[in-house]
């Protein structure tokens, strides 16, 4: 058994018309997030988390912001991609555990689809992925409505 824990925060974007993409679901919401990528936060620590797992360093290493090949890149493609590396690595998914940390807006009605999208990247059932969606109570940087955090935790066999 291999574990491995991940962690990813992007900032909104001011007004560009970027899409907020969590968990590989678009979300209706006025602002999106900034990034090189998609900016998807979720996809991004669990793709953190699988590599280190495997010991196979980050999702920066894997792919550089500066390879204009992944700019505006689907993140759950990046998942896919890091983890057929996991994979040829002669290890496979158990499971995830989630916690996604946002003001604004409310995740919950997403997390359904979240955990499928997800759990399909790494060719699993949705049982095996676990998103929780929590706020920051109004404090800090996060209560302030600036951005998101995600932690995640992963299980390799
Ligand atoms: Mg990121």
């Amino acid at each position: 058994m291999r574990v491995g824990v991940g962690y990813d925060s992007h900032r909104f974007a001011d007004g560009d018309g970027r899409k907020l993409i969590l968990g590989g679901v678009e979300i209706p919401h006025p602002r999106g997030l900034a990034g090189h990528s998609d900016a998807d936060a979720v996809a991004h620590a669990l793709t953190d988390a699988i590599l280190g797992a495997a010991g196979l360093g980050d999702i920066g290493m894997m792919f550089p912001p500066t390879n204009p090949r992944w700019k505006n890149a689907d993140s759950l493609d990046l998942l896919k991609r890091a983890y057929l590396r996991v994979v040829e690595a002669g290890l496979s998914f158990v499971s995830a555990d989630i916690t996604v940390i946002m003001e604004q807006p409310r995740l919950a009605p997403y997390v359904d689809g979240m955990r499928e999208k997800l759990a399909a990247a790494l060719v699993a059932g949705y049982s095996t992925v676990s998103v929780k969606a929590k706020t920051n109570e109004g404090m800090g940087w996060i209560g302030r409505g600036e951005g998101v955090a995600v932690i995640a935790v992963v299980l390799l066999a």
